[in-house]
Order: structure tokens, then C-alpha cells, then sequence
């Protein structure tokens, strides 16, 4: 195991990473990409590799990179990723840096995340005597809501060759890093188990009878029975979900009628449904197709249920978990490293990789140590602003689990 007096040059070295970060961060920023092809950005982040001397695969269905760094000694793999991808959305912070494609804001610091993996690449090549086993850094498109990270495993991104004498190095752990304006500057947390939700998505189509508004006994009206199925959902997570193993439903759009005198034929209702356990996911689906169902029967009309299933949960793995934190408290202080108390109910795609992989996501902060907590503008806000010296720790923190995690025995 690495000492703590080398974690201590670690942050040091960090340090030296920081200017060329911040170049590359501010180069991303203004130059945005969204979805699963963010070309510009790849050339960027594989121009400030050069010289570092790495095994780089372009991936074929995505812009997404794996770029293997390979040790002095033999051991196994660990995989660190970053991605690459921003949001639609415009940008409203007024820095010298903003973005200059519209609508496309790095609102949710994938462009930090980029600029710290590169900078621990670079700082990992200068330990390449203490490593024993090998670094896969993975970059990675399309993780707002386009599968990004599937694409690369379905690409057989885990299915790393043999080391050069023929030992077998399989890819063994994962971690990666989320930048958060909901923690200090230099701050982490991370937690054994579920950190993040997973996320999919209904769609409940009532179908009823059209007609007179004013005569509503010859026609089903479809508008009462969307309304009492909106009810009956959260009836459904409050009574039929245990409230420690909780879940989300939300119905964030009903579309309806046309007019004041017009009962239409259909409503419907669109909306998030989060869970933190893949059982009580279930059990959320089921319910939501029961109640729909149940109800539109009860009044005689007809409904479609659609559950678009997107991202599942992100769980940690606890031994991983408490190594990342062990390691971070190492670096920046015991203090600056801390365990979440719940997972948060926003989703990623790193859970695919985590399905696969022990590892750990572990949060950054990023909000000034001046600026309070709760007047910091969050992740996805057209505000948001991410205080550059967090990537120092983030740095340090890439660079300190591989280390650790790849100590020559
Ligand atoms: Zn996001
Ligand atoms: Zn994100």
C-alpha cells in the first residue's frame, strides 16, 4: 500500500496539473458537445494525452475513448472514467469561458471531469514504477440521458488484451468522480450500496368517448380519470412502498382537450419514476401499470401503459467504497472526505459500469468555500459554477485510488 507520505506529494503533484486543467476545462466549456458524438471535445482531451504513453481505442458507434496505461509490473486493471458530454440548455453565468454554441451549456461539469482525467493520466505516467497492473481511463459520450457508457461496453471496452508476456490483467475496478455544487470546494462523499437512482420514465394514455361538455353521461370523460390515476400514483408510493427503500413518482406533464366545450377522447400523463433498489423498481412499475389500469377500468375506458426504461441504480460497492473515501481522506483530510447519508435521487450511467465492476462514484465539490451551500446554483442550472480548484483534489483522488489499488504487493 501506497504510504500517506506519498499521498501528501499527490496532492502536490496535483497542483502542478491544475494550470493545464483549467486550459482544457475553459476549452471544453466554450465549446460544448451534446450526445453520444462530442467529436470536438475527443480531439481536444486526446491532444492534451500526447506524449503521455497510452493505448488509446477510438470507440466505432460513439466518439467515446479507453486509453490503457500500462505499469511497470503486472496486475490487474482498473478502469477510471470521465465523461465527455453537455446539455441543452443555455448558458446564463457570464464567465470570460461561457459557451459559445447555443443552447449547449456544460452545466453539469463533464467538462471538469475531462480535464481531471487527463491531468491524472498525466500524473500517473510519472509513477509508472509503482504500478503494478494497468490504468483503463474511459471517456465517455452521452451519459445525459443517451447510454453512453453501454455503447463502450457493448464495444467490449472491459475486454482488455493480455499484458505483453501473455499475463492475463482484467479490468478489476471502476471508479469515478461527479463535480457537485452541492459540496465545498475540495469536499467529498461517497456511500457503500445505492449512491444514485435509477430513472425511467411513463407514459398513461387514458382513452375514453369524446363529446358534448355540457352531456358528459354520453361519453367517458377521459380528464377525471387521468386526474384520479395522478392521485392514485402517489397514493401508491406513500402505501405500497416502504419508506426506507423509497421511490419517486412524478407526473410532470398532462396533455389534454382542446376547448371548454369539448370532452376529449384521450388524456395524457407523462412523468419520472426514481427508485434506489432495483426491488422496490419493480415494484414501482407494477404499481403504476395496476393503478392505471385498475382505474381506467373502474370508470370503462381503455389506457396504454408505456414505461420507458432508462438508467438502473448506481450501487457501490462497500469495500470499494470505503477505500475511495479512506484514500481521499488520506490526501485532503479526514475531514474533507465524509459518507453520504442517503443516495440521491438523480441517475447516471455509470451504473451500467458499476453492474459489471466493483467500484465506486464518488462526489467532488465545487462550490467556493465563501459561497452558502443553499444560494449555489445546482447541477443543470443555467448558473451553475463550478470553483476550479476543485479539479486539484479531483486529481489527486483518481490518481491516489489507482495507486493505492495497483501498490505492488
Ligand atoms: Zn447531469
Ligand atoms: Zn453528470
Amino acid at each position: 500500500m501506497t504510504s500517506n507520505q506519498s499521498l501528501d506529494t499527490l496532492v502536490a503533484e496535483a497542483q502542478d496539473q491544475l494550470s493545464a486543467a483549467v486550459a482544457l476545462r475553459r476549452r471544453l466549456h466554450q465549446r460544448p458537445e451534446i450526445g453520444i458524438h462530442n467529436p470536438i471535445t475527443t480531439d481536444a482531451l486526446l491532444e492534451s494525452l500526447e506524449g503521455v504513453d497510452l493505448a488509446i481505442t477510438r470507440h466505432q458507434q460513439t466518439s467515446g475513448v479507453s486509453a490503457l496505461f500500462t505499469g511497470s509490473k503486472p496486475g490487474p486493471t482498473i478502469l477510471l472514467r470521465a465523461d465527455t458530454d453537455a446539455l441543452p440548455m443555455p448558458e446564463d453565468t457570464g464567465l470570460d469561458f461561457a459557451s459559445t454554441v447555443t443552447n449547449t451549456m456544460h452545466a453539469c461539469g463533464h467538462d471538469t471531469h475531462v480535464a481531471m482525467l487527463v491531468g491524472a493520466a498525466k500524473l500517473l505516467a510519472n509513477h509508472r514504477d509503482e504500478i503494478a497492473g494497468r490504468v483503463l481511463f474511459m471517456f465517455q459520450p452521452g451519459e445525459e440521458g443517451y447510454g453512453g457508457a453501454e455503447y463502450m461496453l457493448d464495444e467490449g471496452l472491459l475486454d482488455v488484451p493480455a499484458l505483453a508476456d501473455g499475463t492475463p490483467s482484467p479490468v478489476t475496478a471502476a471508479f469515478a468522480l461527479h463535480t457537485t455544487s452541492a459540496l465545498p470546494t475540495g469536499f467529498v462523499s461517497t456511500r457503500g450500496g445505492s449512491i444514485m437512482a435509477s430513472s425511467d420514465e411513463l407514459k398513461i394514455t387514458v382513452t375514453g368517448k369524446g363529446g358534448h361538455a355540457s352531456d358528459p353521461s354520453k361519453t367517458i370523460d377521459p380528464i377525471p380519470i387521468a386526474c384520479e390515476i395522478v392521485q392514485a400514483l402517489q397514493l401508491m408510493v406513500t402505501r405500497r412502498i416502504d419508506v426506507f427503500d423509497p421511490a419517486v413518482v412524478t407526473v410532470a406533464r398532462i396533455i389534454a382537450g382542446t376547448t371548454t366545450n369539448v370532452i376529449p377522447e384521450t388524456a395524457t400523463i407523462e412523468g419520472t419514476m426514481r427508485a434506489v433498489s432495483e426491488a422496490t423498481r419493480k415494484k414501482v412499475h407494477d404499481g403504476v401499470r395496476r393503478v392505471a389500469e385498475g382505474i381506467a377500468s373502474a370508470h370503462d375506458a381503455q389506457v396504454e401503459v408505456e414505461l420507458r426504461i432508462n438508467y438502473p441504480v448506481t450501487k457501490n460497492d462497500t469495500n470499494f467504497a470505503d477505500f475511495a473515501l479512506d484514500t481521499a481522506g488520506g490526501l485532503l483530510g479526514a475531514d474533507h472526505a465524509f459518507r453520504l447519508p442517503n443516495p440521491v435521487m438523480g441517475a447516471e450511467d455509470f451504473s451500467y459500469v458499476l453492474q459489471r465492476l466493483p467500484g465506486a462514484m464518488m462526489f467532488l465539490g465545487a462550490t467556493p468555500l465563501d459561497v452558502a451551500l443553499d444560494k449555489a446554483a445546482p447541477n443543470h442550472s443555467n448558473r451553475v459554477y463550478f470553483d476550479e480548484d476543485c479539479m486539484r483534489s479531483g486529481i489527486a483522488v483518481h490518481a491516489g485510488v489507482a495507486l493505492r489499488h495497483l501498490a505492488p504487493g
